[in-house]
C-alpha cells in the first residue's frame, strides 16, 4: 500500500504525512487533517499483540509509514500507553454489558491517551531543533491537566498553561498548577473565551511569533486522534477471539473526538457493530441526524461539563467522510442525556452494579438502558467511562451519599505542590513571560 497522506477537509492545503500533519495541528486553510486512504486491517493479524502498546503498534504504523515517526512508533506507543484500559463487564441481567475504563492515566480521564500520545511524537519531531517549541493550551480545566501531565519533564518542549481564574475546580487547578519545570500556568484574570484570546493574540503577534516557536495541542490535533482508535481496537479484538463476534459502543461525546476515532477504527478494518453517541443536553448532533440540518450553536453548561460543546469541531471530519445524511446515518445514531437523567442514572447504577460512574460515563449508561431488549440481547455492548468519578466529585458524592476513593496516580498530583502565574488578559502583560 502507498504512504497514508493527510488533506484538508477544507480542501485547500498541501497533503501531508503524519509527523507534519500533527507538528502543525490546524491545517492552514483553516480545515482538519483527513487520512488520504485508510488501511483495510485483518483482525486475524493482531493474534500476537497481547498488549495495548503492541496491538497500538500495529495499528498506528500505516498511518505513520513514510514520516520521521514511522523508526519509532513501537518506542512511542510503549510510552504513550503505559497504562491500562480494562473492558470490566458488569453483573447485569439485561444482556452482556461491560464499561471500556479510560480513566486509568496521570489525570484519570481518557485524554491522557491523545496527550501522551501527542507528546512523544512531538518529542521526536522535535529532536533535531535548536530552539525549544513553546505549546500553548488554553483549558476549561480538563484538557490542560492531561497535557501538561503529558508533557512534563519532556526534551526539547514547553508548555503554558492558560485558565480563568476562579472558573476551574480545585482538583482541576492542581492538575494544571503542580508540575513547574516545563510546565508553567498562567491564572488569567478572566474567562475561558479571554484565555483563547490570549492564546490567539501570541499566534497573531509578529514579534513574539518571530522570537519563539509556537505551537498548539488542541483536540482537533491528529496525534490525539490517531491513538484513541487503539483502545477500541484492543477492546474490540478481545471481545471478538472471545465471542466471534463484533462487539457495539457507546461513547460519551462532545467534541466528537473519542467517538470519530471509534469510526475510524472500525473504517480500519477492525470488528467493530454499532457506534452509538451518548451527548448531554447540548444537541447539536443528534438533531442533526434526525432533521439532516447541521446547525451549530452556542454551549450549554451541563453536569457533564467536558461535554459542553455546541459546535462539535470534529463533525467536520465525519460529514467529510460520510457527507450525505442517510449514509450517516448507518454509521452512527445519538442520543441527548439531560442533567436530570444524568443524575438519576448515577444513583440507579450505585444501587444496581455498586458502580459509581462520572457525569459523563453516566449518559452512555443511559442510552444503554433505552435500547430495547432485542437491541441488548442481540450484541455484545461495551459502554465508555471517559473519566473517574473522584474527578467530579462535587456532583457525584452527594448523590451517591459517599465519598468516592481517589485513584492512586490522581492522588499523587494532588498531594504536589502547585504554582500558578497570575496575568491579565493583555498580551502585553503576558509579553514580558517570553522575554
Ligand atoms: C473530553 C471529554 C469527553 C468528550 O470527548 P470528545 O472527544 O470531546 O467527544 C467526555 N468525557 C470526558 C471526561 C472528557 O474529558
Amino acid at each position: 500500500m502507498d504512504n497514508i497522506e493527510y488533506v484538508s477537509t477544507r480542501g485547500h492545503a498541501a497533503r501531508l504525512n503524519a509527523a507534519d500533519a500533527i507538528a502543525r495541528g490546524l491545517a492552514p486553510d483553516g480545515g482538519l487533517y483527513m487520512p488520504t486512504t485508510f488501511p483495510s486491517v485483518d483482525p486475524s493479524t493482531f493474534a500476537d499483540c497481547a498488549t495495548l502498546a503492541q496491538t497500538a503498534a500495529r495499528l498506528i504504523a500505516p498511518f505513520v509509514q513514510g514520516s520521521v515517526l514511522a523508526g519509532s512508533i513501537g518506542q512511542i506507543c510503549s510510552d504513550a500507553f503505559n497504562f491500562p484500559t480494562p473492558v470490566v463487564p458488569l453483573d447485569s441481567d439485561q444482556g452482556e454489558v461491560s464499561v471500556l475504563e479510560l480513566f486509568h492515566g496521570p489525570t484519570a480521564a481518557f485524554k491522557d491517551v491523545g496527550a501522551r500520545f501527542l507528546a512523544a511524537c512531538m518529542e521526536i519531531i522535535e529532536a533535531q531543533s535548536s530552539r525549544p517549541l513553546n505549546i500553548l493550551v488554553a483549558t476549561s480545566g480538563d484538557t490542560g491537566g492531561a497535557v501538561a501531565a503529558a508533557f512534563h519533564g519532556r526534551a526539547n518542549v514547553k508548555v503554558d498553561v492558560f485558565y480563568p481564574r476562579g472558573q476551574v475546580s480545585g482538583r482541576q487547578e492542581q492538575q494544571l498548577t503542580c508540575w513547574g519545570g516545563n510546565i508553567r500556568a498562567f491564572c488569567v484574570d478572566g474567562r475561558f473565551d479571554d484565555c483563547q484570546h490570549l492564546v490567539k493574540a501570541v499566534f497573531q503577534d509578529k514579534a513574539l511569533m518571530s522570537a519563539h516557536r509556537f505551537s498548539s495541542a488542541n483536540s482537533i490535533n491528529l496525534g490525539r486522534l490517531l491513538p484513541q482508535m487503539c483502545y477500541y481496537a484492543h477492546a474490540s479484538l478481545e471481545a471478538w477471539r472471545r465471542d466471534g463476534k463484533a462487539p457495539s459502543f457507546i461513547v460519551p461525546t462532545g467534541n466528537l473526538g473519542n467517538a470519530l476515532a471509534c469510526v475510524w477504527a472500525r473504517r480500519a478494518g477492525l470488528p467493530i457493530d454499532n457506534i452509538v453517541l451518548a451527548t448531554n443536553a447540548n444537541q447539536t448532533i443528534p438533531d442533526y441526524l434526525k432533521d439532516g440540518d447541521w446547525q451549530p450553536r452556542g454551549s450549554i453548561a451541563t453536569l457533564a461539563s467536558a461535554m459542553d460543546v455546541g459546535n462539535p469541531s470534529n463533525m467536520e471530519r465525519l460529514r467529510w467522510l460520510h457527507s450525505d445524511i442517510d449514509d450517516l446515518r448507518q454509521q452512527v445514531t445519538a442520543m441527548s442525556v439531560s442533567d436530570e437523567l444524568i443524575r438519576a442514572q448515577i444513583v440507579k447504577d450505585f444501587e444496581r452494579f455498586d458502580q459509581v460512574w462520572c457525569p459523563h460515563t453516566a449518559t452512555a449508561l443511559y442510552v444503554y438502558d433505552q435500547l430495547t431488549p432485542e437491541q441488548q440481547a442481540e450484541h455484545h455492548w461495551i459502554a465508555v467511562a471517559t473519566a473517574h468519578p473522584a474527578k467530579f466529585e462535587d456532583v457525584v458524592e452527594p448523590l451517591i451519599g459517599r465519598e468516592v476513593e481517589v485513584p492512586e496516580p490522581l492522588a499523587r498530583i494532588l498531594n504536589l505542590p502547585s504554582k500558578s502565574l497570575p496575568v491579565s488578559a493583555q498580551l502585553d502583560d503576558l509579553r514580558s513571560w517570553y522575554a
